[in-house]
């Protein structure tokens, strides 16, 4: 029977619940065995005890980024690159950073950048597809009650319960709904009967499947990547449905031509359209990482795509209203998806967008397009724009904002910069720089804060290569300042 480690581990000191993980230990092992048939053998790894690796002093302690979370996971996942994947994990923590109210998300291979630098090849530092998740305790404790009296509380059975759809997704489960099942989505208002913990004949089915399955095996196909797997049956899409008439779904990119490392954003913008006095209120899942909305790509050769999200979040029920004077807005960094670089092919690229609003209908964007340069002859200039801008360390500041390489990333930026202060991306640059030296997480000195500020005035000056979002952000973060 082939053996699999599922490491168990906290990645904050805000929530021990030492009880809970001595109980849910064998619940998930024979959970899965059950299912399988024999064909996925857990062995439950608890570190749960040991110190979490997470910085705890910092001011924003559980709460967690994207590109933390896809670090601890790899520090305790490592798996070989070229073997079948030995090790799940499930961390434990707060909340998540970007959004507070998942319960849980399943991770596929964040953003790697290809610089063909010496450290890449590296399990620790590339990832495999679904190699595990994370569970936030916080957003659960925020809805389920605790009650130290009873041996299985609501919030130990939500627990339970996440932990098991979250490693249903890992195993390349998608939701089912109803009868109500493991692959359910949560309720905000009541956990689940446990009576209903339980997966369904068809999931039973294809994790019987196991190791011989490359689309239920960690590590194989990235998630919704199967073909049949990625059903959405249950959905009740209806294409037809004018509920949503007034409705407006705008995309723009900051670029109209660009080298493939080169960071862009893509905007959205939901609206009313001109003249409407309707008022509308939509489930929050404007991210790729929801399975109701997907973004588009058609490659230069014709070929269609979707865009690739590094994380799958389980929705959860939280809205937007947008009114005639309410419009709503977000930016991502789309020049990276799982795995790498998004545009690698020279030529121009389509790009569009679908949100799925269940029988309210299908809101679909206006199309856009971006010209990916071909990488002709380069010169010294533009060889080391390449070599600054994919590092690692850079790329990463780039793509979340964030310096986790000991401020290695914006010295390289910063420098590249006083080399060439007019590259077609330096106020790009320069709001990454900024936004990574001001990061929310990190005790800010004085001199720090004053970099970072200089480096969203420097942005400003370039507002052509920004997003709406990301000029909104500077403006406010100046402003602050000096009131
Ligand atoms: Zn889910």
């Amino acid at each position: 029977m082939p053996n699999l480690t599922c490491v168990l581990a906290r990645i904050d000191d805000k929530h021990d619940a030492p009880r809970f993980f001595e109980n849910v230990a064998p619940r998930i092992k024979k959970t899965f065995t059950d299912a399988s048939d024999g064909a996925i053998n857990l062995d439950i790894v608890d570190r749960t005890d040991e110190a979490p690796t997470h910085r705890p002093n910092s001011p924003l302690a559980g709460r967690h980024f994207a590109l933390d979370l896809h670090r601890e996971l790899r520090f305790y996942a490592a798996n070989p690159l070229d073997q079948p994947v030995e090790t799940v994990v499930a961390l434990y923590g707060g909340v998540y950073h970007h959004n507070d109210s998942p319960y849980g998300m399943m991770f596929d291979p964040g953003f790697i950048p290809d610089a063909g630098e010496l450290f890449l090849n590296k399990p620790h530092l590339e990832g495999r597809p679904r190699e595990g998740c994370a569970i936030f305790l916080g957003a659960i404790e925020r809805d389920r009650k605790v009650d130290p009296d009873l041996l299985w509380d609501q919030f130990e059975q939500q627990t339970t319960f996440t932990t098991i759809h979250e490693l249903g997704h890992v195993f390349n489960l998608p939701h089912k709904k109803p009868p109500i099942n493991y692959m359910s989505q949560s309720d905000r208002r009541s956990v689940y009967n446990p009576n209903f913990h339980e997966f369904i004949p068809e999931h039973e089915t294809r994790l019987s499947r196991g190791k011989s399955s490359k689309s239920v095996w960690p590590g194989g196909s990235k998630f919704g990547d199967s073909g049949f797997l990625d059903d959405h049956s249950d959905c009740n899409w209806n294409t037809k449905s004018k509920m949503i008439d007034d409705l407006r779904f705008e995309i723009s990119i900051s670029r109209d031509h660009a080298r493939y490392f080169e960071p862009f954003e893509l905007d959205m913008r939901l609206r009313v359209k001109r003249g409407s006095t309707k008022t509308y209120r939509i489930s929050d899942i404007v991210d790729p990482g929801y399975d109701q909305f997907r973004i588009f790509i058609e490659e230069p050769t014709g070929e269609r795509r979707l865009y690739k999200s590094p994380r799958h979040y389980c929705p959860h029920e939280k809205f937007l209203t947008i009114g005639p004077s309410r419009e709503f807005r977000r930016d991502i960094s789309i020049f990276g998806e799982s795995g790498g670089y998004t545009f690698r092919r020279a030529g121009v690229h389509r790009i569009w967008a679908e949100i799925h609003l269940g029988r309210r209908g299908v809101l679909t964007s206006n199309k856009i397009g971006i010209e990916i340069e071909l990488e002709r002859s380069e010169s010294r200039k533009d060889q080391d724009v390449r070599i600054a801008l994919t590092r690692m360390a850079s790329a990463n500041v780039l793509y979340h904002r964030l310096d986790r390489h000991h401020g290695n990333g914006t010295k390289t930026l910063v420098s590249l910069l006083e080399s060439y202060a007019d590259i077609p991306t330096a106020g790009a640059i320069q709001y990454s720089v900024g936004r990574a030296l001001l990061e929310p997480s990190v005790r800010i000195q004085e001199k720090r804060k004053q970099r970072g500020m200089a480096c969203f005035e420097e942005a400003l000056k370039n507002p052509n290569q920004l997003s709406v979002r990301q000029i909104e952000i500077a403006e406010k973060c100046l402003g602050d300042a000096t009131n």
